[in-house]
């Protein structure tokens, strides 16, 4: 990675000290390790909208089908229009963030399974945070995540994998823009769609080789919309063995007996979750550098992330 990817991060998970009661959320990994690789630019709608530090908890109620952010004491205090106002005032700024990390269970921020209380004052988890609703409304493919989730490493990496795919994306958008690019484009991530879903992954292949001067814009727009939702199915153990026998497949005439035979066993392990995937993956990368192969080492399958994260070592 050249540079930082901008996300977005509600702002209490920084440390910054904005919440209801003045405190903050600072969250370590964020912190300590994302921080590192993401440009983490923060957003407090409370704070925004000018509620102050401290202030009264607001929190979703029900009125008959319409979701009210109002005072936890004082139902009267509905803030409601002012959060909607207030990411609309920042949607621009959105629109150059590659991720967003959301505070969980806030009525503000929450992502999804935010209370939302009855007239009777009963308590269901189902709604999202009035500005997160905004967020996700608006920027349906804005790779979204929530704090607490980023601890499960499947979630983890699935947020991260996405997160770079669209910061891939937005920067080629952002350059000369032609058929080649996005069949290129294509090219490189074929692999990492397969291990989410190999239908989807031929769909958009035969979507993207679909790509000519006069259609390119409505094509290139089907395309990433299905690529950021093919993503978002965590890619599953089957479905990163048939990658692995696939890339494997690339090395066929040109491994001795031996070195197939440990290759064919070190799959196996992983498949029985003996191993982790980095084991597979790190002994494939060795091959190739031996035996150079330019389709699969182009492709972000082998080295979709900075390898520090250490995400492959835990899945
Ligand atoms: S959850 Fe959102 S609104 Fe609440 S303090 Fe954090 S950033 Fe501000």
């Amino acid at each position: 990675m050249e540079s930082k990817i901008p996300v977005g991060i509600s702002a209490c998970l920084l440390g910054e000290e904005v919440r209801h009661n003045g405190g903050h959320k600072r969250d370590a990994y964020i912190n300590g390790t994302l921080a590192q690789y993401f440009e983490l630019q923060s957003f407090c709608p409370e704070v925004g909208i000018g509620m102050g530090v401290p202030r009264e908890p607001i929190r979703l109620v029900a009125f008959d089908d319409r979701v009210r952010a109002v005072g936890v004491r004082d139902p009267e205090f509905d803030v409601t229009d002012d959060l909607r106002g207030y990411f609309a005032a920042e949607a621009g700024k959105v629109a150059g963030l590659s991720g967003y990390i959301l505070k969980r269970a806030s009525p503000s921020c929450g992502m999804e399974r935010v209370k939302v209380y009855n007239q009777a004052g009963m308590p269901h988890p189902v709604g999202s945070g009035i500005f997160a609703a905004e967020l996700m409304r608006h920027f349906p493919l804005l790779p979204v995540e929530e704090e607490g989730r980023l601890g499960d490493p499947r979630l983890r990496e699935n947020f991260i994998q996405r997160v770079l795919v669209y910061h891939r994306w937005r920067q080629i958008r952002g350059e000369e823009f032609n058929v080649a690019v996005l069949t290129g484009f294509h090219a490189r991530l074929k692999l990492t769609l397969m291990s989410h879903n190999q239908e989807q992954m031929r769909e958009l292949g035969v979507l993207a080789a679909s790509a000519r001067a006069d259609n390119l814009e409505q094509v290139a727009d089907r395309y990433i919309a299905g690529v950021m939702a093919t993503m978002k199915t965590i890619a599953s153990r089957k479905n990163h063995v048939n990658v692995l026998q696939h890339i494997q497949g690339y090395l066929k005439k040109r491994l001795d007996a031996e070195d197939k035979a440990e290759l064919v066993e070190v799959i196996d392990q992983y498949r029985r979750g003996e191993l982790p995937l980095i084991v597979p993956v790190t002994l494939l990368k060795h091959h190739f550098r031996r035996a150079p192969n330019e389709y699969i080492q182009q492709s972000w399958y082998c080295d979709p992330y900075p390898q520090a994260l250490k995400l492959r070592n835990l899945l």
